[in-house]
């Protein structure tokens, strides 16, 4: 084990969805902590394939669409190819869709639960498959407060994010005998493309940041901190956790 708990040095770590948003501030604070990175993407990632670089990491790029699981062991194969090793998988790549439950559509319970669970199992499975063989590695996946509350609106978004808590705890009962630790971080409201929305609307924004005791929206950076600690040895024996870094929003 290194001297500093924080050190990356020498990992390479995956992040999907990391064109923008908390995707991207992740990519960077494991850059800084000085890991290699591989970026998924369905957009062309420049700017944070930039961003890393100036961290003075390596950084390549998959293009792949996370609708269905056909790119899943595409992106590992990819990553060993062009780094020779996968330390640190983070499923960040998410959507949301809005309507009233009584009016929401199959299509929009799909697309989500697909992005959101169903794929993000099958790059769990792939990379698991090339971590439990090659000695471990560490997991993270994006989960989200309405892995703790319900929401409102948002059904297919809940149940994909609920699902996501209790997958990320069973594949930490399975997997941890195997050196790989699979934890969840928790976002709470982070200013984003994914809430622009609501940044944008007025009364929204004035409501949300009364109950946040931070007083303030969250940045990418923010939750880039707590990737950094649950990727490295600092985190060791931390194992299915869903890490909530929300300013407090829970606490209150
Ligand atoms: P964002 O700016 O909208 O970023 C979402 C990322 O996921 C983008 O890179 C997006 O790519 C990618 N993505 C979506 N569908 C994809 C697909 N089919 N194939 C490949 N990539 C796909 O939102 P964000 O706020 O950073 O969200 C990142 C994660 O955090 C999500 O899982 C979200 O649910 C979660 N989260 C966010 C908040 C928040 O307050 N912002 C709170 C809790 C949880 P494109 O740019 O090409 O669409």
């Amino acid at each position: 084990m290194s001297d500093n708990f924080f050190d990356l040095t020498g990992k390479v770590a995956l992040v999907t969805g990391a064109n923008t948003g908390i995707g991207q501030g992740i990519a960077v604070a494991l850059a800084k902590a000085g890991a290699d990175i591989i970026l998924t993407a369905r957009r062309d990632p420049s700017e944070t394939r930039q961003l890393v670089e100036a961290e003075g990491v390596k950084a390549h790029v998959v293009m792949a669409d996370l609708s269905s699981i056909e790119p899943c062991d595409r992106i590992v194969s990819e990553t060993i190819n062009a780094f020779g090793r996968l330390d640190i998988l983070v499923n960040n790549a998410g959507i949301i869709r809005r309507n009233d439950a009584l009016d929401f559509t199959e299509d929009d319970w799909d697309a989500v639960m697909d992005t959101n669970l169903k794929i993000l199992f099958f790059l769990c499975q792939s990379a698991g498959r090339y971590m439990a063989a090659n000695g471990g590695g560490s997991i993270i996946n994006i989960a989200s407060m309405l892995t703790f509350q319900g929401g409102i609106r948002v059904a297919s978004y809940t149940a994909s994010k609920s699902g996501v808590g209790g997958l990320t705890k069973l594949l930490a009962n399975e997997w941890a005998p195997k050196n790989i630790n699979v934890n969840a971080i928790a976002p709470g409201y982070i200013a984003t493309n994914n809430t622009a929305a609501l940044q944008a609307d007025k009364d929204r924004n004035r409501q949300i940041l009364e109950r946040i005791p931070a007083g303030r929206w969250g940045e990418p950076g923010d939750i880039g901190g707590a990737a950094v600690f649950l990727a490295s040895d600092a985190a060791k024996y931390v194992q299915g956790h869903v890490l909530a870094v929300d300013g407090g929003w829970l606490a209150r």
